[in-house]
């Protein structure tokens, strides 16, 4: 998600909303540690959802024969190793969905990470991420549980990590579970999926859930080259993934891939300006659809 508060974008009772639906066919896994909530979504799947922050971030540990991937490393609040660990003895290796600060929180605390390879996410980890730049994120009633045990907001910052970077066709083996790297500029130009083919899943990161979706606010191009961007991106995987199941990065873990379609008619209306906006007080607009909603500055 974009850091803001406007209220057009984040409800100021945003936790009003918990608990959200999708959890509860979810068999919860008792951990730990008092920040992340665990659910396993299926055998060697599992959701490591920070529900205390108004981010609502979900990364995913997935757990194969051979090998584990933690999908994301969430705001770095809570230590997310430990939480992980206990839910595995495999090595784990780490891969981002993008570089925004509440993806990679974590991935200091990991030997072996992976993004894509591309400037934005290269000069973002190499340099982790300032106070100032969080100061947003710790702001009174950004969360709505007390901080994890050892967490000082006040101090809060993402320090730099170790990585390497990986390209689209680049393939996680982890034995029995293969996760395939798609580019998927719209959100970010650095975000990525990840596509388990063999069980029609797809990680869909912060490009698509079922919540207010973000335009690429730090790109200075013009917002219309933008939302074309996010929508070849959209109807590319509508074309292909419209039959799996998706996991997303925030709020609800679950969603139909039926949805990729109704996002790319989302953008497309956009552009042609067939669909109402709002307008926030910071000057963002904010475009509803059933299901979801499109933010752009
Ligand atoms: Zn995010």
């Amino acid at each position: 998600m974009a850091q803001t508060t406007d209220s057009a974008v984040q409800p100021a009772a945003w936790y009003s909303a918990l608990p959200r639906a999708g959890y509860a066919a979810l068999k919860r896994i008792a951990v730990q540690g008092d920040w992340f909530e665990v659910y396993q979504v299926q055998e060697g799947i599992y959701a490591l959802y920070e529900s205390g922050h108004f981010q609502e971030v979900i990364s995913y540990l997935l757990v194969g024969a051979d090998k584990a991937l933690l999908v994301d490393t969430g705001l770095g609040m809570g230590n997310i190793r430990k939480v992980a660990e206990q839910l595995t003895n495999l090595p784990i290796a780490v891969v981002n969905t993008h570089s925004h600060f509440d993806h990679i929180g974590d991935n200091w605390r990991f030997e072996q990470v992976y993004i894509l390879n591309h400037p934005t996410a290269v000069k973002r980890l190499a340099a982790g991420a300032t106070h100032a730049e969080l100061a947003g994120e710790v702001e009174p009633g950004a969360n709505a549980r007390p901080y994890p045990a050892g967490f000082d907001p006040a101090a809060y910052t993402i320090p730099p990590c170790t990585f390497e970077t990986v390209e689209e066709g680049h393939v996680f083996d982890l034995g029995n579970r293969r996760l395939r790297v798609i580019y998927t500029p719209g959100h970010s130009d650095d975000s990525i999926m990840l596509a388990d083919d063999g069980n029609r899943l797809l990680f869909t990161g912060d490009t698509f859930y079922p919540a207010s979706l973000y335009v690429f606010f730090a790109s200075p191009d013009p917002v219309d080259q933008l939302l074309d961007t996010y929508r070849r991106t959209m109807e590319r995987l509508a074309g292909e993934f419209s039959g799996y199941t998706l996991l997303c990065s925030h709020n609800e873990p679950l969603c139909s891939g039926g949805m990729l379609a109704q996002a790319a008619q989302a953008f497309a209306a956009i552009q042609a300006g067939r669909a109402p906006d709002e307008v926030g007080n910071t000057g963002m607009k904010k475009y509803q659809f059933d299901g979801f909603a499109i933010i752009t500055r």
